[in-house]
């Protein structure tokens, strides 16, 4: 089997009314650098690279593509290598790493159908019988009281079955504040409520924050400080008692050996999109395990995203493993996005709070292509 063509698709939804914003940004469209690989056996696999979608097809256009034609789309980890290496002396993280992972995941997808198995078997195996997703959102609007809409919102995806949910903090900490309390207060003391920051905060102000939401029974906060400021992170974990987690900025095996040797974090959080495919996150959940460190995938994407992470939920590894494992939580964006809604056909089906696996082959899914013909930008 041979590659004989990378197609590369920037989509783009325009939210219209629903503007949204986290600690560093409003969003206003949801823009995604989809890809198909293209094999002379007729078999095709898809991926996902996170961040710059026009970025993301300058650099697999320009540079990966050339290699990647006449390749055995099988040969992944000789093919992650050489491109890794193709760019190491210019982009050892960020969008160099990102466009490769777009690679490695459509590789997978290959794989999977070439031997008619879901990633998760070909991955070693399904560890357990159900994932359990969280909802995120309880973003900041254009309008309204966030100490009204969140609770409500993070109602709704309590009745939509889901057992827990994250919500965005970084607005400055007595909004914050307000808000966990707010939110808190309308899921009861039990449900899984977490916070994310984006790091938009420094040292002393997010140990502040932490001291003051530790009454909200607050599973865990993630990016508190920069990702580049590693010993902010364990001065941040070791002056608060919530777990503190990060990882969605951070890239390949080196970058979460940096994360996890420094003492950072209670729980990683590695982006199938972003830190260089699933190859890149089986070998960070390896780094895991040997470091003692739980492993809760990053997931802000389209349908092939949230598969690319499902087939890794159910292959990884508990963190630590036990007759009662924590659930393996997966993250669920429930933010407006039409192509993790639709690119599949149709949504994730929640069962009474969980997911349960598919024997689909590959990532799991058919992709709609008349829908990326339909928000195609280039
Ligand atoms: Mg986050």
């Amino acid at each position: 089997m041979k590659i004989i063509d990378i197609k590369t698709y920037v989509v783009s939804q325009d939210l219209g009314g629903s503007k949204f914003a986290y600690s560093q940004n409003w969003y206003n469209t949801r823009t995604i650098m989809l890809l198909k690989i293209v094999t002379d056996e007729g078999i095709e696999g898809w991926g996902e690279c996170f961040g710059p979608a026009h970025a993301h097809k300058a650099i697999i256009e320009n540079y990966y593509k050339p290699y990647l034609i006449g390749k055995n789309p099988l040969d992944r980890e000789l093919i992650w290598d050489d491109l890794y290496n193709l760019l190491r002396d210019h982009g050892q993280f960020g969008l160099s790493v990102e466009s490769l992972s777009g690679i490695d995941i459509a590789l997978w997808d290959i794989a999977g159908k070439f031997f008619n198995q879901p990633i998760w078997q070909l991955l070693g195996g399904k560890r357990r019988k159900t994932i359990t997703p969280y909802a995120t959102g309880l973003y900041l609007r254009e309008e309204g009281d966030p100490q009204e809409y969140m609770p409500k919102e993070a109602l709704g995806y309590i009745e939509q079955g889901f057992k827990g949910v994250k919500m965005k903090v970084g607005f400055g900490i007595d909004n914050d504040i307000a808000n966990v309390k707010a939110v808190r207060e309308a899921i009861g003391e039990e449900l899984f409520l977490a916070i994310d920051a984006n790091h938009a905060y420094d040292v002393p102000t997010a140990i502040k924050l932490a001291w003051a939401v530790e009454e909200y029974n607050i599973a865990w906060f993630e990016e508190p400080v920069i990702p580049e400021d590693l010993e902010g992170y364990k001065r941040v974990r070791e002056g608060s008692s919530i777990p503190i987690s990060g990882g969605e900025a951070h890239f390949t095996r080196w970058g979460f050996k940096r994360l996890l040797e420094g003492g950072c974090v209670d729980i990683a959080q590695p982006d199938a999109c972003v830190t260089g495919g699933i190859s890149e996150v089986m070998k960070i959940s390896t780094l895991c395990s040997v470091n003692g460190i739980r492993l809760v995938p990053h997931v802000w994407g389209s349908a092939v995203a949230l598969h690319a992470a499902i087939n890794l939920c159910f292959a990884m590894p508990d963190m630590p493993p036990s007759l009662f494992p924590e659930d393996m939580l997966l993250e669920l964006d429930c933010t407006p996005n039409i192509f993790r809604e639709q690119l599949a056909g149709s949504p994730i089906q929640i069962k009474n709070g969980y997911i349960y696996p598919t024997e689909k082959p590959g990532l799991g899914l058919e992709v709609d292509e008349d829908l990326i013909e339909e928000y195609l930008v280039v």
